[in-house]
């Protein structure tokens, strides 16, 4: 029987099926000390992940599951930061003018919603990522998917250098002169999609000018027929472009440009060059980005969710990422 659901644990995956290591005690399944280490599930359907407290004895979900009902998967409680983040705190904080740091905005800064537009925006969170940019002598810069403008309306207050559009807008001159012209997407490019996001009433279609973004997050299971239908586009109409999968999205791009392109223009300039990049982030977009960190001798930190989970990424959810900021801002005072 297919599973209607499944639990996805919040900090490591294990699953009650398959013996591991982690849960072979004594050879007991049912082993009570283990059991009362949890602390609760995340319940993936239809795609979106909800956390539900823990408020019932694994038993009652394994009874669930011997009767084929769900796949349930354990959450192992992790109290504090990840180590990782414990001690990159204390370095930052020892040298600031070491580090620059980067991050994404959806499923990092703040969690995903079900449209961009209903992102919920913690009021301190631009208050504690000013505060870490005044820190890090203003290396802090946001890079994101979202047209710029959108991301200053919520942390704008913040004064902190962005980019947006995969690599194609930024708030600041570029290295080599001006700033790239946005680009619109193509007509012919728009009249396909919306063709096809028309013909499925749980596609969205989210016009970013240069950049298109299909949603299918109301419909999980279609988004492969989704991926083919788009890539047939751009070959048919021999484009410029190329697709890229987010967490249930799939977004059409000019080639060229990326969040690892944007990054390397942030570490061209002052006062990044020089320093340890640092970039965080949820989603495939954001591997070219830690790709490019890495290059420049730094590193990429994961958020957990639908991209990355392997269950030891350093932050389980964008909430931790905002503890990160908010416990560097706290050693700015
Ligand atoms: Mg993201």
């Amino acid at each position: 029987m297919s599973a209607p659901c499944s639990y996805r644990s919040h900090q490591r995956t294990v699953d009650h099926r398959v013996p591991t290591a982690d849960h072979r005690g004594g050879g007991r399944r049912g082993n009570r000390a283990a059991d009362t280490a949890l602390s609760g599930y995340w319940v993936e359907a239809r795609g979106r992940y909800l956390r539900v407290v823990f408020a019932v004895q694994v038993w009652i979900e394994r009874g669930r599951e011997a009767a084929g009902r769900c796949r349930v998967r354990r959450m192992l409680v992790r109290s504090g930061p990840h180590p990782v983040l414990a001690e990159l705190t204390a370095q930052i904080a020892a040298r600031p003018d070491r580090y620059a740091l980067f991050s994404d905005f959806d499923g990092t800064l703040v969690e995903i919603a079900e449209r961009p537009e209903e992102v919920m925006v913690p009021v301190d969170l631009a208050a504690n990522l000013g505060r870490v940019r005044q820190m890090l002598g203003g290396a802090l810069g946001i890079i994101t998917g979202r047209p710029l403008r959108q991301v200053e309306e919520y942390i704008g207050a913040a004064g902190l250098e962005a980019s947006g559009l995969h690599g194609i807008e930024f708030n600041f001159p570029l290295t080599a002169g001006g700033s790239p012209a946005t680009r619109e997407a193509p007509h012919d490019l728009i009249a396909e999609v919306v063709k096809i996001v028309a013909a499925e009433p749980g596609f969205r279609l989210e016009n970013k000018g240069a950049i298109l973004t299909v949603h299918f997050r109301q419909v999980p299971a279609a988004g492969g027929r989704l991926r083919a239908a788009l890539e047939e586009i751009i070959d048919r109409l021999k484009l410029d472009h190329h697709l890229k999968d987010g967490r249930a999205v799939i977004e059409i791009i000019p080639n060229g440009t990326s969040k690892g392109t944007a990054l390397a223009e942030f570490m061209r300039r002052t006062p990044y060059a020089g320093r340890v990049p640092v970039m965080m982030g949820d989603d495939k977009a954001d591997e070219d980005a830690f790709a490019v960190a890495q290059e420049a001798g730094g590193f990429g930190l994961k958020v957990a969710g639908e991209h990355f989970r392997s269950g030891d990424e350093p932050f389980r959810h964008a909430g931790e990422v905002r503890d990160f900021i908010a416990a560097l801002a706290a050693h700015s005072r």
